[in-house]
């Protein structure tokens, strides 16, 4: 008997903390982190080039991706292969099993990087990007996890403190790139669960555009307690099973927000 795959997608975030740390991951259950099985995943890089030097010597958006799969793969946690993407699958569209294994997230293991000047249909506001996290409610095992980059504010690469052009915001694609692989690798926000803490994986943009010892030491803690559980294939396509999602955005930094008051949200 064939059975149906059946699939949930919900945009919530659990907010139990991970032992007495400040990083926090995604959790499937409670004390629970998603992960990728045999720790590691593939990214396909479709932000091309901006047809001039950025401001850090690179001539590609992707050139970031790069760096900053780069740096995560440095800590020793989770191995990231970015290939440049060349057959584009819109994530965009709803669950049907086939194409889109939760809402928005695309088909199994398909994990594009793009600019889009919407999240599926939805404005941005102050999201500048934000990765739609798919897994496993069984398993906790990610499934998928498409990085939707925001297409309309104003992009450059550099390292050191925010830069504004005529008071507008120039965002870092290198550093906010680090930001939503730490996501796709299964960590959230500190800040978002009342941790003050240096890292890259707080919600806002800010000076820092490194990984910090807190989002080094949330990415081990993930895949040293998964490491016992990555045995086989997914379980999702063998038997039926509820998914889950969380869309995580990342917002604009808190100078803007002190400068124009803008609401914080979390899509
Ligand atoms: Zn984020």
């Amino acid at each position: 008997m064939i059975r149906k795959l059946i699939l949930v997608s919900a945009t919530f975030v659990v907010l139990h903390a991970v032992a007495a740390h400040a990083f926090f991951c995604i959790e499937w259950r409670q004390g629970s982190c998603v992960y990728w099985p045999d720790s590691r995943t593939t990214m396909l890089a479709f932000l091309g080039s901006p047809g001039t030097s950025l401001i850090n010597g690179t001539q590609t958006w992707d050139e970031n991706a790069f760096a900053a799969a780069n740096d995560w793969n440095a800590v020793g946690a989770i191995q990231f292969t970015v290939d440049n993407g060349d057959n584009f699958l819109d994530p965009c569209g709803a669950q049907n099993h086939q194409s889109h294994i939760c809402d928005n997230t695309g088909a199994l293991g398909d994990n594009p990087i793009f600019f889009a000047s919407t999240f599926c249909g939805n404005a941005f506001g102050d999201v500048i990007e934000l990765t739609n996290n798919c897994w496993d409610s069984v398993s906790g095992r990610m499934l998928n996890a498409p990085v939707f980059v925001n297409a309309n504010v104003l992009w450059n690469a550099y390292d050191g403190p925010l830069r504004f052009s005529n008071g507008q915001p120039i965002y870092d694609a290198r550093r906010v790139l680090l930001h939503e692989l730490g996501h796709v690798l299964g960590l959230d926000h500190p800040d978002a669960h009342a941790q003050t803490v240096q890292a890259i994986m707080n919600s806002r943009v800010s000076n820092i555009d490194r990984l910090q010892a807190d989002d080094i030491n949330g990415a081990r803690a993930i895949y040293a307690s998964a490491s016992g559980s990555t045995i086989g294939t997914s379980g999702c396509q063998v038997r039926a099973r509820r998914g889950g999602g969380a869309v995580l955005p990342l917002l604009l930094g808190w100078i803007i927000l002190a400068c124009q008051r803008r609401r914080l949200r979390r899509a």
